[in-house]
């Protein structure tokens, strides 16, 4: 078992729990009630439109998005998850431009005017993004962010302009607010901008980082929404709530519900207001939970000022977290920390950040997953649970920095090992080659390239494993004897058994101590075994 809510794992995103939240779902699955229709369960359909109605409020989202504004369109419903928020979307734009092109284009059959649409979101946009364009068969450019991991207007503009000029139909741009990778923040006012110009439904996914805006200094990050058609969040990531959760706003709920109604007798929807609050043509499935009950109790409970608190603690406990790793000159920090999101990475090539995390995820004292932030290998640290405090921190942080000192000593010893060989390999290959061509049988640039000269010595620089798929890892010298003759060393390839039983039994030790929970990993870190390595 992977423990989520243990104090020592930082993957992913905070997966949301709480007591009230606990409360809510055991009152949910005594009740047993299921809505779909207003008529099917009015309690729970207006639950749900009053809490949708209360965290607008609390993150002061635009009031076209809130349910009860007078004449508005605006509304929202809690769906499952982000992506079936992208998806509903994303599809719902698309039946509105499908619509419109029929208009000018009469007698055009629906796959000659589906086969125009684009859909553009930047290359760090989560994966649903991706699997809501494959659903919905729409072409989609995945465009460039900036250095900070932002996609920025002008890349969006001449994405779209290049597609209509080429006779194509832009129709749907997801920012994110908070990518997965790095909680980086997509310019919203300037792709919002975008499309208010070429009529572009905006939608915007704040999965993670949308909870902050329950704090009033996060509220910047609502500049532009203005053009914003639709938005969501997951509380089951930074408010309490258990899974599942995602609650979605729209301006303009007709949208959604003339791509998602298919009515039949049985559904009694027979009054026009009454048809626009039944969920299920928000949604794609029919039987819907009352996420909202336990949405009401954690509110009820915690307050907003309660929640903030719990947003803000985070944030700090982050910061604490990074201003460690930027004293520390062996470690970069890697993009910018504005939320509960720390990316770093030790100095130096891609693979000693891609060691040391293979290190603590091997030891069980602590679980963490990469990210690769313009080719750059990074590790992602974040406090996930409601009792993170900072002397968890700084045991995540001992964590980190014991396995950085084998991490780095290895690679020095290997280092100075590889030089050993190197030289070794030069005399011998010297000696080979001299009288042919009478020049060092290294390139300059092949000197100082590790990969190169393990090429030279008969290793692979990728490993394969014993069905010939790519293996995660590349060879290491600390396998090699300091003493091996260049035979030993061609012989000594890391496809041979007895190194395939060394990482056989490495992986079998990964996660082992996490599963003890509140055992392992709260003793006091100590420095990690040799035994790991070997
Ligand atoms: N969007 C972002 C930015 C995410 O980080 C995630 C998951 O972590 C998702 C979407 C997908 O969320 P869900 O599991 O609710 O579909």
């Amino acid at each position: 078992m992977t423990h989520w809510q243990h104090p020592h794992f930082h993957a992913y995103f905070p997966g949301g729990n709480s007591y009230p939240s606990m409360l809510g779902e055991l009152l949910t699955a005594g009740l047993g009630s299921i809505s779909f229709t207003w008529i099917a369960s009015p309690v729970m359909t207006e639950l749900e439109t009053v809490m949708i109605d209360w965290v607008g409020r609390m993150m002061d989202l635009p009031k076209e998005l809130l349910p009860y504004t007078e004449g508005g369109t605006g509304g929202g419903v809690i769906q499952g998850s982000s992506s079936e928020c992208t998806l509903v979307c994303m599809f719902a734009a698309r039946t509105k431009t499908i619509t419109a092109l029929k208009e000018t284009h009469p007698g055009e059959d629906d796959c000659i005017l589906l086969s125009k649409l684009v859909a553009y979101f930047s290359e760090e946009a989560h994966s649903s993004v991706e699997k809501a364009a494959n659903i919905s068969f729409v072409k989609r450019r995945i465009l460039p962010t900036d250095d900070k991991f932002s996609l920025r207007g002008e890349t969006l503009r001449e994405a779209v302009e290049k597609d209509i000029a080429s006779g194509m139909v832009p129709f749907f741009v997801c920012a994110t607010m908070g990518t997965t990778g790095s909680a980086a923040v997509d310019n919203i006012e300037e792709i919002g901008q975008v499309c208010a110009e070429k009529d572009l439904w905006l939608h915007v996914d704040g999965a993670y980082a949308g909870n902050a805006l329950i704090c009033p200094e996060y509220r910047y990050l609502l500049k532009g929404f203005q053009n914003v058609m639709s938005f969501n969040y997951n509380p089951i990531k930074w408010m309490h709530v258990g899974l599942d959760c995602s609650v979605m706003w729209v301006r303009n709920k007709y949208y959604l519900v003339d791509a998602l109604s298919i009515n039949r007798i049985y559904y009694m929807e027979d009054e026009q207001e009454k048809h626009l609050l039944d969920y299920r043509n928000w949604t794609v499935p029919l039987s819907r939970r009352f996420r909202s009950l336990k949405l009401w109790c954690v509110i009820r409970t915690y307050g907003v000022e309660g929640l903030q608190e719990y947003i803000r603690s985070h944030v700090a406990l982050a910061k604490m977290l990074e201003s460690w790793v930027r004293a520390d000159d062996r470690f970069e920090v890697v993009g910018t920390v504005e939320f509960g999101l720390v990316c770093f990475r030790l100095k130096g090539e891609n693979n000693l950040t891609e060691f040391l995390l293979q290190r603590i995820n091997q030891s069980g004292k602590a679980h963490m997953v990469p990210a690769s932030l313009k080719g750059k290998y990074v590790i992602r640290f974040t406090p996930a649970n409601w009792y993170y405090s900072e002397e968890f921190t700084k045991k995540t942080w001992d964590i980190i920095t014991d396995f950085a000192e084998v991490v780095l000593r290895k690679h020095r010893e290997a280092t100075q090992r590889f030089q050993k060989l190197l030289a070794k390999y030069k005399d011998h290959a010297r000696a080979r080659h001299e009288s042919a061509s009478g020049g060092d049988v290294f390139e300059e640039e092949e000197d100082h390239s590790w990969n190169g000269v393990l090429r030279k010595l008969g290793y692979r620089t990728k490993l394969s494993d014993s069905c010939g798929a790519p293996a995660r890892r590349q060879s290491s010298l600390e396998e090699v004897p300091e003493d091996s003759t260049l035979d030993d060393v061609q012989q000594n390839e890391a496809g041979s058994s007895s190194y395939r039983i060394k990482r056989a039994l490495r992986s079998e030790s990964s996660f082992r101590s996490l599963s003890l929970y509140g055992d392992e990993s709260t003793r006091p870190v100590k420095q990690p075994s040799e035994t790991l390595f070997s």
